[in-house]
This record gives structure tokens, C-alpha cells and sequence, in this order.
């Protein structure tokens, strides 16, 4: 693409010039620069990442026992064998992506504590203007990029997400959220609450049982947990037949998706016996007597939210051993002592966990404009939940729910590394999506349908996220099973496509 140095506003800084600049060295903006790499060869291009160093997610967290809930044969890239057991500590997440960088030498273009603040297209110049900040020195800096490929992630890294509830002033002990975790903290003897059902709160219990004087899982709602151990028997017979890792991690991925797809089916097609069979994998670990309706019985069905993976059950040999309870109630208010409960019963801490969630983020919080009008990106209607109506040479990474989160990283990799040498064969400078005439009566709808997917960090901000139709071009389906087929087949010189030069 040609160098270009023009700004949008007239500015005195000058500016650093990228084909392409990814905004994000997590999993996916790491694979985003594999791919580039790989793909179109020749492409200059920059990753830039607000943190000190590459892994997203898996740097932020550093909570006792933080670990995958997916296996890493499918949360794993498809270019990198994984060759652990499937589910993976932050530690090892990032060992792995540190080989990656290191075996395709990834790090010259990778930037950490940068954090983009401001982006500007201007269609004059064909070009993206990006402001960034120094974390370390506060300096600003300006990039011009042709192309932008969004790797924020989804949700705000500096800060998770705790409701307010009354009298939090009044507790006298400590609160913590597992996102901001403190070093320090002792938890030595001490009666510990973690308010919380979801994956987080389920790997946070087990891992600290041991050092405290007690914890107690309080929760709503139950959620859905799938208990198994941590191995693949596919995996171990194939390593006992010395078979190439590569092939392995193939076949491995191949027959867990395979798997999932068929529980996935099975879920929507029969949900109560869906229900039945993932409560009975819990209940197999309970002691005898264990209201397994009150506390592991969800009232949603199972392919509403997530499924959280138990590696061997450890969250409930924590509460048959007597060293974790679980409280499914709801919060009155926080007291000096503890928490009391709308049962009126009183729970009392010395410390209490906030394993609430997240903030949603939904482009990094940098604030975008077009020709100098700001973008409301709830008014775009996203292209396969990957590009916005209105929005020129940027792709969005939004993963998926039912499947690792991260299986789009290749599959959208090939997607933006075939529209960039598509670009370059045609001549073009700018590229957006457009609703084409036949799609002029769809109707326009929230980006998700909340029967079919609910998590709360969604449903809090969706009026943040872009709108769908109700066309598969139109909307994230959320089926990787069928994406895997469909987004290779895309013709790029389709009518959604608007090229310009
Ligand atoms: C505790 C935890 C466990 C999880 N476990 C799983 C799991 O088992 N399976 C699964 O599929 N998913 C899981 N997820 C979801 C998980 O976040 C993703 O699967 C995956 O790690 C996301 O990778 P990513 O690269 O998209 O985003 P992130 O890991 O969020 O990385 C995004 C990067 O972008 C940077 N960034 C954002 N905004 C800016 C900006 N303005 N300027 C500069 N840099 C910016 C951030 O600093 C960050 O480094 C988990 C999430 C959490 C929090």
C-alpha cells in the first residue's frame, strides 16, 4: 500500500506510517500479525497493546488458580500445536504465545504501553490517523495506518466490573475484585465470600479453599458446569503412538469440535435431558443429600450461556471436603461484619471477592470518528460481526460464545490477509460495507437476541454494540461450524463490498 502522510487535522507532530496497525497483543491481535506476516508478505505493520507485554487477558488476570474454562487444542492457534493437558493456566497460555512470537521473531513489531486513545479516517486521504499515549512517559504519539484491525478484546482491562450494593462503605473487612487482584493480599485463616457463579468464581474457590479459614461461593443463580478431567484421551493414545504433534493438535481440535457441536445440538434440540446429563456429571462429585437443585440447577436453559468447564471437579471435592460451601441467595446489603442476605441470614468475611464480571468495551474505548463525525457504532449494522456499515479499511474481532472465543483468530486472519491482497491485486484504497439494495427491507436488530444468548456483561451495554439484520452477512452467527466454511467461500467483490481508489 503507499505511503502516506497527510493528516486530517494539521497537527505539527509527525507521524508514523503503517500498512496496517493492530490494536492489541492478545491472542488475537498476536494472531492478526502471524497471519499478516504470513499472508501478505511485504505489509508494514505495527501491534500496539496498553499493557507491558503480550497476552491480553491472560497478563491481566493473576487471581490464585487463573485458568482457561475452553481446552487450548481450540482456544490454541491452528498454526501451534498445544501440547498440554487441555485446560491451560494464564502462565502457560502465555508461554505459549510468547513461542509463537518468538518462532516467527513477531516481536519487532509488537509496541507495548501504548494506549490508542483517538482514531480518525479521513476519506480524503484514505487513511486512519491513530493517537496513542505513552503509559510509561505520557507522551503522545500519532500513527497513519491504511488499514486498521481492531484486537481490543472485549472488556475494559483496568477495571471489572462490581455492582453497587448498600452498606459496601460499612464492611469493615476487605473487598477485591478478581481482575484488579492484589499481590498482597493474606488470606491466611480468613472466612473469605466470593460473590459470584460464573467461571471465574468457580476456579477462584478450589484454588484458595486451602488458605483460608473458609469460603463461601455466594450466588444468585447457579450456572451450568461441565466436570471432567483435565485430559484428552485422543490426545494421550495418539502421544503413546508417537504421532507428530502437529497431526495431534489437527485431530485433536477436529474431534473436540466435532464433540461440541453435537452437545451444542443436543442442548437446543433436547434441552431437558441436556439439563439432566450435565447435572448428574455435577452431582457424581456431591456428597449424598447435596441440594443439587437449589445450588447447581440453572434456570435458564443450557445453551443460554456459557458452559464452564470443571477440570476434575475440583469446585465441588472444595465443598465436599467441608473446606468450601456454597450460598445460592440473594444480597439485602453489606453490613460491618459480612453480607446479609434476603433469607436473613448473615454471612460473615473478612474478606469478599467480586467475581461480577466485566465492563464491556466494545472498540477499546477509543473514540472514532469518519471525516470528522463521530461514530455511534450502536447506529452501524455489522457485516458477519466483523466490519460496520459506515466504517472504511477496519476489521473488528469479536469471538465466540458457545466455542472457544478465540477461533475466529485464524479464521478472520485469512479473512482480512485475502480482502488486503484482494485490495492490492484491484488497486483499491478503501474498502467499507454497504446494505445492498435487496437487503433495504431487513429489519434492523439488536446484536444479539437475548433468547439465544444472555450473558450479563451484554446484556448490561448492549446499547453499545452495533445493530444485526437478520441475514447471515448481517450479523455475528455465532456458528463457527458453519463460518469455517462460509467465511473462506466470501466473494470479495460482492455487492456489500464498496471499494474506492
Ligand atoms: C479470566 C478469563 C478467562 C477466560 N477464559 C476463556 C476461555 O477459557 N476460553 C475462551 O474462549 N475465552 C476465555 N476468556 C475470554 C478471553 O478474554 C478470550 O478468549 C481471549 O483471551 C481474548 O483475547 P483477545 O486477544 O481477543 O483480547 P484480550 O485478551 O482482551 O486482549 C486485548 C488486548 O488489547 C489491548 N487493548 C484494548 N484496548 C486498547 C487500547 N485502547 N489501546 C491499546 N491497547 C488496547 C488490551 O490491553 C489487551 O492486551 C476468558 C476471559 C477471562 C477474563
Amino acid at each position: 500500500m503507499a505511503e502516506a502522510t497527510t493528516l486530517t487535522r494539521p497537527t505539527s507532530q509527525k507521524a508514523e506510517h503503517f500498512d496496517v496497525l493492530i490494536v492489541g497483543a492478545g491472542i488475537y491481535g498476536v494472531g492478526g500479525a502471524y497471519h499478516l506476516q504470513q499472508q501478505c508478505p511485504g505489509t508494514r505493520f505495527v501491534v500496539l497493546d496498553a499493557l507491558e507485554s503480550f497476552g491480553g487477558t491472560w497478563l491481566t488476570h493473576k487471581y490464585p488458580g487463573i485458568r482457561s474454562d475452553s481446552d487450548l487444542y481450540t482456544f490454541g492457534y491452528r498454526f501451534k500445536p498445544w501440547v498440554g493437558a487441555p485446560i491451560a493456566t494464564a502462565e502457560e497460555i502465555l508461554s505459549y504465545m510468547g513461542e509463537v512470537i518468538e518462532e516467527n521473531d513477531l516481536a519487532r513489531h509488537i509496541r507495548y504501553k501504548h494506549k490508542i486513545t483517538a482514531a480518525r479516517w479521513s476519506s480524503k486521504d484514505n487513511l486512519w490517523t491513530v493517537e496513542a499515549v505513552r503509559t510509561d512517559t505520557n507522551e503522545k504519539l500519532l500513527f497513519t495506518a491504511n488499514f486498521l484491525w481492531m484486537c481490543q478484546g472485549y472488556y475494559r482491562h483496568e477495571k471489572g466490573y462490581t455492582p453497587e450494593w448498600k452498606g459496601m462503605d460499612e464492611f469493615k473487612g476487605e473487598i477485591v475484585h478478581p481482575q484488579t487482584w492484589p499481590e498482597s493480599i493474606d488470606l491466611k485463616d480468613k472466612k473469605v465470600v466470593v460473590i459470584g457463579s460464573g467461571a471465574t468464581a468457580a476456579t477462584l474457590v478450589p484454588a484458595i479453599a486451602g488458605d483460608c479459614g473458609h469460603v463461601t461461593l455466594l450466588q444468585r443463580s447457579p450456572t451450568y458446569f461441565v466436570a471432567a478431567r483435565n485430559a484428552n484421551d485422543v490426545a494421550d493414545m495418539l502421544r503413546k503412538l508417537e504421532i507428530d504433534e502437529t497431526w495431534i493438535h489437527e485431530i485433536v481440535r477436529r474431534k473436540i469440535l466435532f464433540d461440541q457441536a453435537e452437545l451444542t445440538k443436543i442442548c437446543i434440540d433436547m434441552p431437558d435431558f441436556a439439563r439432566d446429563e450435565l447435572i448428574k456429571g455435577v452431582k457424581a462429585f456431591l456428597p449424598e443429600g447435596f441440594d443439587v437443585a437449589k445450588h447447581f440447577t440453572p434456570k435458564y436453559r443450557p445453551w443460554q450461556q456459557r458452559l464452564a468447564f470443571v477440570p476434575d471437579g475440583d469446585l465441588f471435592q472444595g465443598i465436599a471436603s467441608g473446606k468450601a460451601s456454597v450460598v445460592t441467595d440473594e444480597i439485602e446489603r453489606f453490613t460491618e461484619k459480612g453480607i446479609l442476605l434476603r433469607s436473613g441470614q448473615e454471612l460473615e468475611a473478612d474478606i469478599i471477592i467480586t467475581a461480577t464480571g466485566f465492563n464491556l468495551s466494545v472498540l477499546g474505548d477509543i473514540p472514532f470518528t469518519v471525516d470528522d463525525k463521530r461514530v455511534d457504532f450502536s447506529q452501524t449494522v455489522t457485516y458477519r460481526g466483523m466490519m460496520f456499515t459506515g466504517v472504511p479499511n477496519m476489521v473488528w474481532v469479536f469471538g465466540y460464545f458457545r466455542a472457544s472465543w478465540t477461533l475466529r483468530v485464524d479464521l478472520l486472519g485469512d479473512f482480512v490477509c485475502r480482502l488486503l491482497n484482494h485490495m492490492k491485486a484491484i488497486g483499491a484504497k478503501r474498502v467499507s460495507v454497504a446494505l445492498r439494495p435487496e437487503d433495504k427491507d431487513m429489519p434492523i436488530l439488536p446484536w444479539i437476541d437475548p433468547e439465544n444468548f444472555n450473558p450479563g456483561y451484554l446484556m448490561r451495554s448492549m446499547d453499545l454494540m452495533p445493530k444485526r439484520g437478520n441475514k447471515p452477512e448481517w450479523q455475528h452467527t455465532q456458528d463457527y461450524w458453519t463460518e469455517r466454511s462460509e467465511l473462506p467461500k466470501i466473494a470479495l467483490d460482492g455487492k456489500e463490498f464498496v471499494y474506492g481508489r
